[in-house]
């Protein structure tokens, strides 16, 4: 029986390190827990991978410790060398051995006797429903197949923790969205913590139950992926995790106007707020009203268990609605625009906690 310890499986501190001039990762904290997933999501080159290389023990920081269970593991004078840190590795290129075959890569760095590593490999192969390939060799699978038993070889000496490396961004669509449940289900149920690294929002969102959104070697914002959705922390965050409606406020008359009415503060903050961020679902298309904010649609895009929609308001802005499929729309078509949840942002691009209500100006009254 393992005991749970009380310090973080992983914890990083200002964790620094450049490349000559580029500055890849810059000063990032965070915690990870046993047993938990966390992805680590951000545009190409943002510092992603040199992230995971500093927490393998692949790369020294410049600056700031990696601790593993509180000690920490990074540091000249107690580096903990990669291979005795108990983490598998996961890569974009499977990267598994080529003259070995599918049961001899598994068991490769299984420790025991001959009998335990045939029980682990056996159990590893059902887990990852391969078990008819065990004597083929790498070059005889599919790119799937491959990366099912790279993740299996991974887990095989029982690592605290999996890291990912852009594993599924070699394989097709489909093949990608099936293996990456299929791998989430797995590490969860063997109970092994896991980081992946990806630049593919879905892909974070979908895998992992915590997400490190990082941009120019920073960590922009750490919370779980429904958080990190509704409440960006930046404007840069709204926009790289999902399609955002962006509406510039105008201070006139003492009031914070939008083309989709005036903002009111609950706690009466002021004039901050230039940016006001809403996503298209939140977005909501009734028959026309005088007392709400009107506008017509421009366009319709079926996009299977949604329909995207241009919606043009009479003031000019153009925004994008999803809404329902069962819905019909036509073209031309008048309608009204209620804003459900939104947010706004400061001329920084940071976002304001007050709560706000964006109240329509009826076209009788403007
Ligand atoms: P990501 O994984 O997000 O694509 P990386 O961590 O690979 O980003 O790279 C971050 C930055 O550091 C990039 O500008 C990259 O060119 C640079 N970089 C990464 N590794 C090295 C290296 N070994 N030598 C020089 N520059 C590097």
């Amino acid at each position: 029986m393992t005991t749970k310890n009380e310090s973080p499986l992983i914890h990083c501190e200002g964790l620094s390190k450049a490349y000559e001039s580029i500055e890849a990762v810059t000063g990032v904290g965070f915690e990870l827990e046993e047993s938990e997933s966390a992805s680590i999501l951000g545009p190409s080159g943002c510092g992603k991978s040199t992230l995971l290389r500093l927490i393998a023990g692949l790369e020294n920081p410049d600056r700031g410790t990696v601790s593993l269970f509180g000690s920490e593991i990074s540091s000249p004078r107690r580096m903990l060398p990669p291979e005795k840190r108990r983490f598998g590795m996961v890569f974009q290129d499977f990267a598994l051995f080529p003259h070995m075959s599918v049961s001899a890569n598994i068991a490769y760095g299984v420790r025991g006797s001959k009998a335990e590593k045939q029980s682990r490999v056996a159990e590893l192969l059902e887990l990852i429903n391969l078990p008819h390939l065990a004597g083929q060799m790498p070059h005889q699978l599919s790119g799937g197949e491959q990366q099912r038993v790279a993740v299996a070889r991974s887990l095989a000496p029982r690592p605290r923790l999996i890291l990912l490396d852009e594993p599924f961004s070699n394989l097709d669509y489909q093949l990608r969205v099936q293996l990456r449940r299929d791998i989430r289900d797995l590490l969860r149920q063997q109970g092994v913590a896991s980081l992946l690294v990806t630049h593919d929002q879905n892909e974070a969102i979908t895998f992992s139950e915590r997400m490190l959104l990082m941009n120019g070697g920073m960590l922009i914002q750490n919370g779980n992926p429904s958080e990190i959705y509704r409440y960006p922390k930046t404007l840069w965050a709204a926009r790289f995790v999902g399609e955002a409606n962006l509406l510039e406020v105008h201070h006139t008359d003492g009031d914070n106007r939008t083309p989709l009415g005036i903002l009111n503060f609950a706690k009466g903050s002021t004039g901050n707020a230039v940016t006001v961020m809403i996503r298209p679902e939140e977005l909501h298309l009734l028959p026309p009203d005088k007392d709400m904010t009107g506008g017509s649609i421009v366009s319709i895009e079926f996009a299977g268990p949604v329909q995207n929609l241009t919606v043009r308001l009479d003031s000019g802005e153009e925004l994008r609605v999803s809404t329902s499929p069962k819905r019909i729309w036509t073209e031309g078509e008048s309608v009204s625009v209620v804003p459900e949840h939104f947010q706004c942002y400061d001329a920084s691009g940071q976002r304001l906690d007050d709560e706000a209500s964006l109240n329509p100006v009826s076209s009788s009254s403007s």
